[in-house]
């Protein structure tokens, strides 16, 4: 229910909020996926980057034992040491070659015997190990060398990098992994390379052993953590999936229920924000006040005084209307009654009714209570029936309108002339007045044909002995006018524009003539 000409905000909150609701499962869902997989990754990383070097160092411990056997040996000339050297290769599974040092010369080798090629402690991390691109016996190929010393002399033994590189393959089959030894890394695609080894996009862990001079680095790719969410929580996924649109669903839902024009008008009615405002209606000849036709105000906390015409259809459509007419004319009376001394005699009260107050009997209820706030005779109640929208003719409204007029109560028939009343429904429902649409008064001074339909039914008001009141009169030329063609009474800006209950009182206090409003009750009445 628009109650504003503006247009409605593309992104309000109702329209962003089922969105929100129905989104949030699935991000704090995603949420706690993610750092369950997280860790889970984490700690597998760590676990295979651990396997890794338990698996290096017992080959290093291979080599360390063989190299260490060997050690006592170094000095001694080569062909005296060579079958040891060669025994150590075949004692240890994992040893390749071993070699003897003395003064920084290799000077004897378990593969070749007799041998002179120089040896710098500053190529071994910690002056214990290298691990290096190929030798000149295999060019190309790692290798991974451990060296030991005592004094100048010393042991080496070598193991194959393709032992390090199954190591690798094999325990970290689908993580990133590289053995680290001083400047010199290698991948599991067994190159060996200079600098500092690439970071893992996730779950990035080093891992050092603590009895040789290395580490493992592990970790994932970047897709892994995605790639492991789908294949551990699809069932999960689903259900957040669904939890998410039945929430949004339900969150749209409850926010179209909670402010439908049903709920919304329920709502204002309960906290009394319809009030009657009254434009008076005047007599011809003098302009007095003759009455006040009651016209519904919406005080709505957000948008402030709203038309009628912009929540009456939605009442109308809904059947609340007849709720709504019921509290107004209860307020409309007991804001008039305790005045009632400023009302002349006769004083019309006009409320609008429709067709859907007709029904039954109730009107009539409605109707007594009403009058029952007035001494008898003070007051004329007029209730307006729009002959947009006619009432059916049955029994129940035949009657209804009967007992009404036996109450006194008078009936006018609103925007006359726009509609299709015909004389026998005139007759039928006991109308005593017809009020000339505004549109027909707007005319006057207008085409001929407009002034021709407006003439008619002046005329046929008199012929048919009904009151005729012209409503929306904004000009002296219309009020003259319709004065000069006898009608009853007129309403319009002209003389007085809708207003509230105080306001009215103080105007009507204010006619010369009117008994004074009582002292206290001034202040009373502008508070409302
Ligand atoms: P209506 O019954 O024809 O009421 C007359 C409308 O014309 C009122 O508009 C009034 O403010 C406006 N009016 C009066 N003098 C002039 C004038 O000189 N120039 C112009 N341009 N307009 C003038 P309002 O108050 O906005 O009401 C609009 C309609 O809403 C009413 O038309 C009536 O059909 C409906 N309405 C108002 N209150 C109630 C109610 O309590 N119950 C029902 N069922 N309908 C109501
Ligand atoms: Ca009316
Ligand atoms: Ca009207």
């Amino acid at each position: 229910m628009p109650l504003t000409t503006k247009r409605p905000a593309r992104w309000s909150w109702r329209t962003l909020l089922p969105w929100f609701v129905g989104v949030l499962p699935l991000v704090c869902g995603l949420a706690v996926m993610r750092w369950q997989t997280e860790r889970e990754l984490q700690a597998s990383s760590q676990a295979t980057a651990r396997e890794v070097v338990g698996h290096i160092d017992m080959i290093l411990d291979n080599l360390s034992s063989a190299a260490r056997t060997l050690l006592p040996k170094a000095g001694e000339p080569c062909d005296q040491v060579q079958l040891a050297l060669r025994v150590e290769t075949t004692r240890n599974a994992f040893v390749r070659s071993t070699s003897l040092f003395d003064r920084d010369t290799l000077y004897c080798t378990s593969l070749f015997g007799d041998f002179n090629e120089p040896v710098d402690p500053h190529d071994y991390t910690d002056g214990q190990l290298w691990l290096m691109n190929g030798n000149s016996v295999t060019p190309g190929h790692p290798l991974l060398i451990y060296r030991i010393s005592q004094g100048t002399r010393g042991a080496i033994s070598t193991v194959d990098g393709s032992h390090l590189l199954t190591a690798l393959r094999l325990i970290g089959a689908d993580s990133a992994l590289q053995v680290q030894v001083g400047r010199h890394w290698m991948g599991s695609d067994g190159v060996v390379r200079e600098g500092p080894p690439p970071i893992a996009a996730s779950a990035a862990v080093t891992f050092s052993s603590t009895r040789y001079p290395f580490s493992v680095h592990g970790g994932y790719g970047p897709n892994k953590q995605a790639q492991l969410m789908r294949s551990r929580y699809p069932a999960l996924f689903s259900l957040l999936l669904v939890l998410g649109v039945v929430a949004g669903g339900a969150c749209r839902w409850q926010i179209r229920r909670a402010t439908s024009p049903r709920a919304e008008l329920q709502r204002a009615l309960e906290a009394g924000e319809f009030l009657p405002y009254f434009q008076p209606v005047v007599r011809k000849g003098d302009y007095h006040w003759a009455g006040v036709e009651v016209l519904m105000r919406w005080r709505h906390p957000r948008e402030g005084l709203v038309r009628p015409d912009l929540f009456i259809p939605y009442a109308e459509h809904s059947g609340q209307i007849v709720a709504m007419t019921r509290a107004l004319m209860l307020d409309t009376a007991q804001a008039l009654a305790p005045h009632a001394a400023l009302l002349e005699d006769g004083f019309h009260i006009g409320i609008n009714i429709t067709a859907d107050h007709c029904h039954d009997l109730g009107l009539l209820d409605d109707c007594r209570t009403f009058l029952q706030h007035f001494a008898p005779g003070r007051v004329v109640l007029t209730l307006e029936l729009t002959e947009r929208k006619l009432i059916e003719p049955t029994p129940v409204t035949l009657e209804l309108f009967e007992k009404l007029h036996e109450m006194g109560v008078m009936i006018a028939l609103d925007d006359f002339g726009t509609g299709q009343s015909s004389l026998n429904y005139l007759h039928q429902f006991k109308v005593d007045y017809l009020k000339i649409d505004q549109s027909f008064v707007a005319m006057i001074g207008g085409d001929a044909l407009s002034q021709h339909i407006l003439d008619t039914i002046i005329e046929l008001s008199a012929k048919l002995e009904l009151g005729l009141v012209a409503e929306g009169v904004e000009t002296p030329v219309q009020r003259d006018y319709l004065e000069r063609h006898g009608v009853d009474f007129q309403q319009g800006y002209l003389f007085a524009r809708p207003m509230p209950a105080d306001e009215l009182l103080l105007a009507l206090a204010a006619r010369p003539g009117s008994p004074q409003l009582p002292q206290d009750a001034a202040p009373e009445i502008m508070r409302g």
